[in-house]
């Protein structure tokens, strides 16, 4: 690459420009940090470092992950945070009232003052509690949660467990706190179906402690709501709860910086094309901004949120679908925004030509292995 000077070199090569000042200094080369080099004195560098200069230059440049993980430490130094609204997962046990709860949450706080505001099914949805928002993940059950972390997208805040106040803690009950433990995620747990004859709220506090969650008011820090998402009955208060443990969480994030986000669904629309759905993480994503999902790449052209509305712009937790890529990015695939087109789509190409390569070399693979097999 020429044009570049020793600064450049130093981001790439990970080193501080007055090292590549001496270094080229003890090859001969006298330079300062500004000044640009040609192509030979970057391949002396390049050696010396025991590097291929132009591959190490084309990987910095698609490696989402790095990018991604670049924009989140960002936000951590940013001295331009504001509160974000908490993203909550509801976990628990089949028939405990996971679905219920989402519904009922889904349409008792689409406020009123927004007309034909009924939520779009989008794979997320926002609800509102004193001009305060949380983000509901539409998809519950474990799957989706251990899919997000093996792919390395973290993107719950807090989880919910419903547990059914007639049935009590049951395999799928252990299995999502050990989700949660393992992924450092605090648990509210909702105390589901007091409405029912057969509802004993207490004995699954009781078996809860034995696994670790203990009530606040019994000595422990877990919060406890009793509710019945049927009825609807403390369901408000499970909501008060949620926001109060997004304080404790002090979940924040910088509007300004360059946008992430993390695909919760996508599919391929006959009319629209590649439509994906997405959470906006860090910063605001913008209509028009060139972007590289996961191994696919284009601008956001068509922007919507989960009341079914265009909108301009997302910000931080903000869950919408957006059309305009070449290709149906995976769920869990990483969104960055680029300066410009052209870069998002050679780095997408790059990515998807990359990806067809793996494929490929996996193929063999496999075809080497049942070989081998059959011998
Ligand atoms: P999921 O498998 O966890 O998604 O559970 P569902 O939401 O599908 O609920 C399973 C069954 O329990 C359904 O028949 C619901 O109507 C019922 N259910 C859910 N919540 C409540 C509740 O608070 N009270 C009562 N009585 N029934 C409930
Ligand atoms: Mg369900």
């Amino acid at each position: 690459e020429e044009g570049m000077n020793a600064q450049d070199l130093g981001k790439i090569l990970h080193r501080e420009p007055a090292e590549i000042v001496k270094k080229l200094f003890m090859l001969g080369v006298m330079t300062n940090q500004n000044q640009s080099l040609d192509k030979d004195t970057i391949e002396l560098l390049a050696a010396e470092y025991g590097i291929e200069a132009e591959e190490k230059v084309h990987e910095d440049i698609s490696d989402i992950d790095t990018l991604y993980t670049k924009e989140v430490e960002a936000s951590k130094n940013s001295k331009n945070q504001v509160k974000r609204p908490p993203v909550v997962t509801i976990m628990g046990h089949v028939d405990h009232g996971k679905t219920t709860l989402l519904d009922r949450l889904r349409h008792t706080n689409v406020s009123e003052h927004e007309a034909g505001g009924i939520t779009q099914s989008i794979g997320a949805y926002q609800v509102k509690l004193d001009d305060r928002k949380i983000t509901f993940l539409d998809t519950p059950g474990h799957a989706a949660f251990s899919n997000m972390r093996a792919r390395g997208a973290e993107i719950t805040d807090i989880v919910v467990l419903v547990v059914a106040a007639d049935d009590g803690v049951m395999p799928q009950t252990i299995e999502a706190i050990d989700h949660a433990k393992s992924a450092g995620v605090p648990i509210i747990v909702a105390v589901n179906k007091i409405d029912k004859p057969g509802a004993n709220p207490d004995h699954v506090m009781e078996e809860l402690m034995q696994h670790g969650l203990v009530p606040e008011d019994w000595g422990g820090d877990t919060i406890f709501v009793k509710i019945s998402a049927k009825t609807g009955e403390n369901v408000e208060d499970l909501l008060q709860m949620i926001l109060l443990q997004a304080d404790v969480l002090e979940l924040k994030a910088d509007p300004d910086q360059k946008a992430i986000g993390t695909v919760v669904e996508a599919r391929l629309d006959k009319g629209r094309g590649p439509v994906a759905d997405l959470l906006v993480q860090q910063g605001t994503l913008k209509v028009g901004d060139p972007i590289v999902i996961g191994d696919t790449y284009g601008r956001v052209r068509v922007m919507t949120n989960d009341k079914g509305r265009r909108i301009k712009e997302a910000k931080p937790s903000t869950p919408v679908e957006i059309t305009g890529l070449n290709d149906v990015p995976s769920s869990a695939d990483k969104l960055v925004v680029f300066d410009d087109e052209k870069t998002a789509r050679n780095v997408g190409e790059q990515r998807a030509k990359n990806a067809l390569e793996k494929q490929r070399e996996n193929v063999q693979h496999v075809t080497l292995d049942n070989l081998f097999d059959t011998m």
